[in-house]
């Protein structure tokens, strides 16, 4: 099974991009830590924290907690790929704002709804069907999946 994640206030970008790539991740931002662990206890999550102290605590309660070593996406992500085995899989895409599941939708559907710049460029796009919000690849995702299948190779 695919783990799950829970990750604390400091790292609400490495969520995102987690989700981008397929993992059911929540974030919680301002919340206590002990509400933090009971939520990955009661959902079965991986906790996620830059803060060492949450890790110890966690651990002492049966959670399993990983400290993230470097403040940069790329960095953490790698330090996933090698501790976890992590596959990227963007086909499962979730949404970075709602870690719901994205749909892919026409590009005849989003004319408008994106900048034109974009739209002459690219071609496929998805939509989450709760917030609405669409996306689609840009060159800081292709650098992103590049960075990964470079640490999957590496780890194998
Ligand atoms: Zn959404």
């Amino acid at each position: 099974m695919r783990p799950r994640f829970i990750l604390d206030g400091m790292l609400g970008s490495l969520s995102r991009w987690l989700r981008i790539g397929g993992y059911d991740t929540e974030y919680r931002k301002d919340t206590l830590d002990d509400d933090l662990i009971e939520e990955a206890v009661r959902d079965n999550r991986i906790l996620l924290t830059r803060d060492e102290v949450l890790v110890k605590r966690a651990r002492r309660q049966g959670v399993k907690a990983i400290y993230i070593v470097h403040g940069g996406d790329e960095e953490a992500l790698n330090q996933l790929v090698h501790e976890l085995f992590l596959i990227f899989d963007p086909t499962h895409a979730r949404c970075p704002k709602c870690n719901h599941t994205v749909e892919i939708i026409l590009k005849q559907d989003v004319a408008g709804k994106v900048p034109d710049g974009t739209f002459g460029a690219v071609d496929d796009y998805w939509v989450c069907p709760i917030c609405r919000s669409i996306y689609w690849r840009g060159s800081h995702w292709q650098r992103i999946v590049d960075t990964l299948r470079g640490a999957g190779r590496s780890a194998s």
